[in-house]
């Protein structure tokens, strides 16, 4: 443990953040997507990353999540390296089940809300609870019953997905990351498949979170929401990070010519 602190420490990463990239890269045979990303997200902060489509944007959510592997570059997620352990002075590659254990603390949420519909909705949230964190049922439950409170939907528990509205169907899937009680929440354009006026019920419960000190990463086109909401705004285009800054300053006064682009087209 001392090691890591210290390896951490020789990477700059502030002990409290949450994320912390430097330098990643990533690319798919010869396409280069990420080409050399650095992010930090302190411990209770909102990050928003916005840009184009195909800039790379779910690509580095997905490594954060280990669910791609980085070419390049330090990538520490709750004070650990993704992929990897530290032993003594070496990084080992992480088995399989070790990735499962690190991928729990890390909650996430897609543009496709992905619910199981054969299940009811407490049943996809205590699943995970139950089958990885080896939660006891009852408890599992209850824990569920106080996040469906929080999303606003404490009456749909025993609803099917089909009967419920995306709006719905979206928040019972933060829920569901919730219930895994994770260190960090990754949303990848999480109302960008919902009909405009079922958008605001779903940031909102977004905004709640934020308030209540959750750590996120949010990749969004909802800029007045980034803007309300986020600490820190990064714009991301062709697989690096051209701007990033404080949300009202950058959408004021971009000083990429490219960001400006970018935000008088989704404005
Ligand atoms: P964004 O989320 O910003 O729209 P993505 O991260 O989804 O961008 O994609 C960035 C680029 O990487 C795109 O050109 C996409 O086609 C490519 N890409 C993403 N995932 C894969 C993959 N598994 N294999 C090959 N190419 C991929
Ligand atoms: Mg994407």
């Amino acid at each position: 443990m001392t090691e890591l602190k210290s390896m951490h420490r020789k990477f700059g990463a502030d002990q409290k953040s949450v994320v912390f990239a430097s330098g990643i890269r990533k690319s798919f045979g010869s396409l280069d997507v990420l080409k050399g990303i650095d992010l930090e997200v302190p411990q209770g902060s909102v990050a928003c990353i916005i840009g184009p489509s195909g800039s790379g944007k779910s690509t580095f959510l997905r490594c954060i999540n280990h669910l791609e592997e980085i070419n390049g570059g330090v990538l520490l997620v709750n004070g650990d390296f993704v992929g990897y352990r530290l032993v003594g002075d070496a990084l080992h590659e992480l088995p399989a089940s070790a990735i499962c254990h690190r991928r729990a603390e890390v909650g996430m949420v897609f543009q496709q809300f992905n619910l199981f519909p054969h299940m009811t909705v407490i049943e996809n949230i205590v699943e995970a609870p139950i089958h990885v964190r080896k939660e006891p049922v009852a408890e599992a439950r209850k824990f569920a019953h106080e996040l469906l409170e929080q999303v606003g939907l404490s009456d749909k528990a025993e609803v099917y997905p089909r009967n419920l509205s995306g709006g719905q169907q979206q928040r019972v899937a933060i829920a569901r990351a919730l219930a895994m009680r994770p260190k960090v929440m990754l949303f990848d354009e999480p109302t960008s498949a919902l009909d405009p006026e079922l958008v605001g019920e779903v940031l909102n419960v977004m905004k709640e979170l934020a308030r209540k000190g959750m750590t996120m990463v949010i990749v969004t086109h909802e800029i007045g929401f980034a803007r309300e909401v986020a600490d820190q705004l990064i714009f991301m285009d062709g697989g690096v990070v051209v701007e990033k800054g404080d949300p009202n300053e950058m959408i004021a006064n971009p000083k990429s010519e490219r960001t400006r682009e970018f935000l008088a087209r989704v404005r």
